[in-house]
């Protein structure tokens, strides 16, 4: 009933307010500056840790040329201070140099020979190396120098091992190193080559060569001219770069780190400059993140002279990984939280403010509100049909405060007469119900209540109703007021009484039905201890003169009067049933033996044959009876009755009006039954089946919807058997399985050949037989005729009566939802004549309601009758079934039907079950025109 606007929980929670955002906006802020801060730290940090490492790794390269230099020098001062140095001399002092200094490729001694001298020269040298000759390069290797004025030879060169071929070689011979040879020559200092191809080794390798001049010891060297003069030759060291840089870092563990990446580059003979060392990758581009976060690679080149020679050192260095960032990181995450907490706390205050507004903003429009919704539950309580009481939950007696229009229709009263009256008048003389209590104490204990008692109208009247009862409480939770609410169930609760009722009891004569007489019979033996129980099948002699000759209603009139002859003649501790057509059966207990039933069955029947008047004739009529007594003719209520008929049949045999005892004997019945049972097994192979159809008609348009199969047994000697007389057998012997199954396939076939014919969206109905359903393969058995003859489930209805479900009722459901699945539809037959409560009716899924043939039969005639047939269409309606009505036979029944709003029909009006050839020119036709059977 409430209907406040909105959540004001929800409202004040909902948006941000302000403040919180500025907090945490100046947070954010606060925390970019901190953030921007360690950022610059971290970077400053990081550019001197590099220049420091580059720094340490350029003074390790210049270092090791100063070394190459310092023994290049070495050599020179030996030649100055030793005057002429032998070859066996330069060895051992050349030695251990080279040795100390892994990046030395040669160290040599260059020897300057005029053209005078040069045949001397080669055959003092031949002496030791027999072809030796002073070289120069020629297009393929070296070759004998051409005749030259002056020659700069290649004279003690250690190791030889590997340098045999610059032994003997011209240096003046290759203009680049005649450059820069002379100029260390001019100048007296050490002079490096630009980089050059060594001639050594196996392998294309970089290397470059430093020279410095030995003069002739005394000479004077004040000019270029006095230089050129003293000159005798050149010490030489030849450097192989790559080892040198290589070497001099590894030496000194400067190669290990992999984030870092070193290149040496020298001025080739063109000048240009030409690398000759690289260690480590160089960097790729930066990856997105470190762009972002504005890095930039490090770098540092450093230029440095070898000898007069340019060199270029440059050292790269990819920006730290995020490991490097830590701290940033862990200042941006605590300020984003700090900035979160905090701006959580001012959201946390303003929402409070603003509940509080919304708060006094719902309770202003709720108050709006209440005064207008107050006038229209006034109105939607006054047009509602149930009855509802407001009541008073304070003053004593719970008085009536408000009636609603449906309490003055319902009960009767006026207005005025419920007005400050307490609640219990309406309770009726059934005060003491425990129903009643119920509510009382729902009172009591100002809570929610509901009972569904028995009241009665002004005038008297029974009314069964649901009472709902609930407080309603003012804010402070003081209940002031109940609301009842009232639904009328009364006919409701008559329906279901009668149904009860007819489950048990016969119609027409008000007897107990075989149902009863079972349970009575075994109540009779369960207290009987071992004194005997006598069943009596009774039939009235010739009955069928009476239908024939002065009508069915004469007839229904004598079974009437016979019955309560038979009633009235019994012991009250006695039974009499109707079991069918003029058929009763008798409970007997209290007789000894065979002579008293006989005795008490006397009685009986001398009031059966009483005259009896009827349309205004006398008529006398005998009964034979049939006895069987428990326990000699049998144990159980099945076998008592079954040997009882066999009795009466047996009477019947040797004349009527007798009474026959069962004797074992006396199984011409049971022999009878084998040869039934034994054709019906040879029908099943012979496939003496066949299925009529009966068409099923919408009332509303006149349309054949669909047709119900039923079986027929054509039996080559006893002509077509009608289903009552063998079905039982089928399901005794189980034959029922196949057959029902050859039943469904058929069905399904014909009614798709129909539908392929182009005859409309037809729907077939398929009898099933109680131990049918109760097949474990049931649902299987039904998906594979569907399968098989292509028939779409909804096209399918099957018939099952509340008996089959009444056994089990879970798993009758359990199958019935399996089927339902598969989309087949789902009906009760024979509506209304076993026992269904409402209860369990509601749990089925079913689609229709079949009403029983009996109710059809007396609509016109019974009250009873058609009150019953109008409520199985509105509970079927209420429960959204539809509702088709049986044998129907005349126009009468047929327009008694349509006024009540049933949905279809089915009977002999409009055609009786037939075979397939003749009842396919009316599926044609579409429609079908009633013609009542007497017409
Ligand atoms: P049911 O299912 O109640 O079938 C309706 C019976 O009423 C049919 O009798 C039908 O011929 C008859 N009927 C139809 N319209 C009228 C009418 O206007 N007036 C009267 N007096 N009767 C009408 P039928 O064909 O003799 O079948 C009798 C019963 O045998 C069926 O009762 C059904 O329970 C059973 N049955 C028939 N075919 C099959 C079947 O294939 N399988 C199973 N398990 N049972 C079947
Ligand atoms: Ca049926
Ligand atoms: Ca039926």
């Amino acid at each position: 009933m409430r209907s406040t606007p909105a959540n004001p929980t929800f409202t004040g929670t909902g948006a941000l307010s302000r403040a919180a955002v500025a907090t945490f906006l100046l947070g954010l802020a606060l925390t970019v500056v901190l953030c921007a801060g360690l950022r610059q730290a971290e970077s400053e940090r990081t550019q001197a840790e590099f220049a420091q490492r580059a720094a340490v790794r350029a003074a390790a390269v210049t270092r090791a040329f100063d070394e190459a230099t310092d023994a290049l020098r070495a050599t020179n001062l030996f030649f100055q201070v030793a005057g002429e140095v032998g070859r066996d001399q330069f060895d051992a002092f050349a030695q251990p140099l080279i040795r100390r200094h892994g990046y030395l490729q040669a160290l040599e001694f260059q020897r300057f020979v005029s053209g005078r001298e040069r045949a001397a020269f080669e055959s003092e040298r031949a002496r030791l190396w027999p072809d030796f000759a002073i070289r120069e390069r020629g297009p393929i290797g070296l070759v004998r120098a051409a005749p030259r004025e002056r020659y700069l030879v290649n004279d003690y060169v250690v190791p030889i091992v590997g340098n045999e071929p610059v032994y003997g070689y011209d240096a003046l011979s290759n203009p680049a190193q005649r450059g820069f040879s002379m100029r260390a020559v001019d100048t007296g200092e050490p002079v490096a080559s630009p980089l050059i191809d060594l001639v050594q080794g196996e392998w294309q390798r970089r290397g470059i060569l430093i020279a410095m001049p030995v003069y002739r010891p005394g000479a004077r060297l004040d000019g270029v001219a006095e230089r050129r003069e003293a000159v005798q030759g050149l010490t030489v060291v030849v450097i192989d770069v790559a080892l040198l840089v290589g070497g001099s870092l590894d030496a000194v563990h400067l190669l290990g780190d992999r984030d870092f990446s070193l290149a040496v580059n020298a001025a080739g003979e063109d000048g240009v400059m030409l690398r000759v060392f690289r260690h480590g990758e160089q960097p790729g581009p930066l990856p997105w993140w470190q762009v972002l976060a504005g890095e930039s690679e490090l770098r540092l080149e450093r230029e440095f002279q070898v000898a007069g020679s340019r060199w270029q050192l440059v050292v790269e260095q990819r920006p730290q990984g995020i490991a490097h960032h830590l701290a940033e990181l862990a200042a941006l995450a605590f300020g984003l939280v700090l900035s979160l907490a905090i701006a959580g706390l001012v959201q946390q205050r303003s929402a409070r403010t603003r509940r509080i507004e919304a708060l006094v903003d719902e309770r202003t429009s709720a108050l709006d509100l209440a005064t207008s919704s107050l006038r229209l539950y006034e109105r939607a309580i006054e047009a509602s049909a149930n009855p509802i009481l407001l009541v008073s939950a304070l003053r004593p007696g719970f008085p009536i405060e408000y009636a609603n229009p449906a309490c003055v229709r319902t009960y009767g009263y006026p207005v005025e007469e419920l007005a400050g009256r307490p609640l219990a008048m309406l309770g009726g003389d059934n005060a003491d119900e425990p129903a009643m209590e119920e509510l009382r104490q729902a009172l009591r204990e100002r809570r929610e209540g509901h009972a569904l008692v028995r009241q009665e109208t002004r005038d008297g009247m029974e009314l069964y109703s649901d009472v709902y009862i609930a407080p309603v409480r003012r804010p402070g939770g003081v209940t002031e007021h109940f609301v009842v609410t009232v639904y009328d169930v009364t006919k409701a609760k008559r329906y279901e009484a009668e149904l009860e009722h007819r489950a048990q009891y016969d119609t027409l004569t008000g007897l107990a039905n075989r149902a009863l007489l079972a349970d009575r019979i075994e109540r009779a033996i369960g207290t009987s201890g071992d004194k005997p129980v006598w069943a009596v099948a009774l039939d009235i002699d010739h009955f069928k003169l009476i239908n024939d000759t002065l009508g069915r209603r004469a007839g229904d009139e004598a079974l009437r009067a016979l019955a309560r002859r038979i009633g009235t003649s019994m012991r009250p501790a006695d039974t009499a049933a109707r079991v069918g057509g003029d058929n009763f059966m008798l409970v007997l207990c209290g007789c000894a033996d065979e002579r008293q039933a006989a005795a008490r069955l006397q009685v009986v029947r001398a009031a059966v044959s009483e005259p009896l008047e009827m349309e205004g004739q006398m008529l006398v009529l005998g009964c034979t009876a049939g006895v069987a007594g428990y326990p000699a003719d049998g144990k159980d209520a099945e076998t008592l009755v079954k040997h009882a008929e066999i009795a009466m049949y047996r009477a019947k045999e040797t004349g009527r009006n007798a009474v026959q005892f069962y004797a074992p004997h006396m199984n011409a019945r049971a022999i009878d039954r084998l040869a039934l049972e034994g054709a019906l097994r040879l029908a099943v192979q012979d496939n003496q089946f066949e299925l009529h159809f009966q068409p099923q008609v919408d009332l509303a348009s006149g349309y054949v919807v669909g047709t119900e199969a039923l079986i027929r047994w054509r039996h080559p000697q006893l002509g077509t058997v009608r289903p009552d007389r063998f079905i039982g057998l089928a399901e005794e012997t189980g034959l029922i399985v196949p057959i029902g199954a050859w039943v469904l396939r058929s069905a399904c076939r014909q009614n798709q050949r129909w539908r392929r014919a182009g005859l409309g969206p037809l729907r077939v109905a398929v009898n099933l037989s109680a131990r049918q359903f109760a097949e474990p393969d049931l649902v299987e058995t039904v998906a594979r005729a569907l399968e098989e003859t292509g028939l779409p489930p909804d096209s399918l209805e099957i018939e099952l009566t509340e008996s089959m479900m009444m056994a089990d009722v879970e798993t009758a459901i359990e199958t019935m939802g399996c089927l339902k699945r598969m989309g087949v539809k789902l009906s009760i037959d024979d509506f209304g004549t076993g026992y269904s409560s409402l209860s369990y009716l509601k749990r089925l899924p079913v689609d229709v309601l079949k009403i029983d043939r009996s109710f059809v039969k007396d609509i016109v005639s019974s009250a009873d009758s058609a009150a019953m047939v109008d409520a199985i269409v509105s509970l079927a309606h209420g429960l959204r079934m539809n509702v088709i009505a049986e044998g129907v036979e005349t126009l009468e029944q047929l327009d008694y039907l349509r006024n009540c709003g049933c949905d279809e029909v089915q009977g002999y009006v409009y055609c009786q079950p037939q075979p397939v050839k003749d009842v396919e020119p009316l599926l044609r036709a579409g429609r079908v025109q009633p013609a009542p059977l007497d017409a």
